[in-house]
């Protein structure tokens, strides 16, 4: 349950609101909202007393109206707000009416590399360039990423090629260093359930993409966005980057392209999709990113690396510059036919 306030409520007003609500021993949250301030009811609430405390708190003064919201987490969801989030960096607006393009090599290699790839990606139409400077890699014995001197790079191409950059952060103590060199910060899919991580990234306030862990509900996933939200960053995207697949023989995870509706529906965050991870094989990723804005993805995260049979990672679900570009011909194509501008 939600209890949004008018716009003139005063302190002494919120307060009564609050004191309700902690007279019948459950916990009042303070939410920011965009129009509203918001208090949350944050335990279960005993069904006999639903609709006897509704009533109670919609007649107390300042109170402009209660929603019902049957969710674990608030604020990422649509009850909470019914209007898709939509924000803008530089002059890209992610979660509008166009499809988002983020471009570029799973890690930063060298400088070569990363100028190859900014531009590759640039002229192909691509908004956002990615580049992991901090990889997070199932061996420890596999290339780690170049830390400090990937970020650097990765900021010097952003501003010459006049492109947006998205880079991962692995630890809380990288949070201010990371945000300070990139204008999205990546949670990945192993950290999703990080909550230290979370907390750090959402107090930077600075724009996030989360990745959905391999075996998370879009309950578990949500939540973990909430923590963002709830600890101040209000401009998170989801990304669907794969689940643990049956059959690992022909594809590396399994895209859930469900997720995709499914999130549009309960979640007003944008919602983008990542076919590289999601099936881990180059020649498959065209046909899934095609798929994931057939099916109403605010944008997509494309792996594309100058050479991808020599990438210290990812090299295998890789596109070529040249496969890129195809690819986005085609997207296009499939944004047109859905409604979208690409
Ligand atoms: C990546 O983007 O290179 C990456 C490691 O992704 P994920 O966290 O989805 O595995
Ligand atoms: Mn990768």
């Amino acid at each position: 349950m939600m209890v949004l306030m008018n716009r003139e409520a005063t302190t002494s007003q919120v307060d009564a609101v609050i004191g309700r609500i902690e007279a019948h021993k459950m916990q009042a949250l303070r939410l920011p909202g965009d129009e509203h301030l918001a208090i949350g009811v944050a335990s279960a609430i005993p069904p006999d007393l639903r609709d006897v405390l509704t009533q109670a708190l919609s007649v107390l003064p300042g109170v402009d109206h209660v929603v019902q919201i049957s969710r674990p987490y608030k604020l990422a969801s649509r009850e909470f707000r019914r209007v898709s989030t939509k924000f803008s960096l530089k002059d890209v607006e992610f979660g509008g009416e166009r499809v988002i393009v983020m471009a570029g090599p799973c890690s930063v290699e060298t400088r070569d590399q990363i100028h190859e790839s900014a531009q590759a990606v640039k002229s192909a139409g691509a908004q956002v360039l990615r580049g992991g400077a901090y990889k997070p890699r199932t061996s420890p014995y596999a290339f780690q990423g170049l830390g400090p001197e990937g970020l650097q790079l990765l900021q010097e191409v952003g501003k010459e090629y006049d492109i947006l950059t998205v880079s991962e952060v692995m630890s809380p103590e990288d949070v201010s260093l990371v945000a300070a060199h990139v204008d999205i910060l990546q949670i990945g899919a192993r950290n999703m359930q990080n909550y230290s991580l979370l907390i750090a990234a959402g107090k930077s306030g600075h724009p996030t993409l989360l990745k959905r862990g391999p075996s998370a509900s879009i309950d578990e996933f949500l939540l973990a966005a909430e923590y963002l939200l709830h600890h101040g960053t209000e401009r998170v995207m989801l990304c669907e980057r794969g689940v643990h697949p049956l059959d690992r023989a022909y594809a590396r995870n399994t895209l859930d392209l469900n997720a995709v509706p499914v999130l549009k529906q309960i979640s007003h965050l944008p919602v983008i999709t990542d076919p590289s991870h999601g099936v881990g094989v180059a020649r498959y990723v065209p046909a899934m990113a095609k798929a994931s804005i057939a099916a109403g993805a605010d944008g997509v995260i494309i792996e594309v690396h100058p050479d991808p049979k020599s990438a210290l990672s990812d090299g295998a679900q890789s596109l070529t510059p040249a496969q890129f570009e195809e690819m986005m011909k085609d997207l296009r194509k499939v944004a047109q036919a859905v409604g979208r501008e690409m």
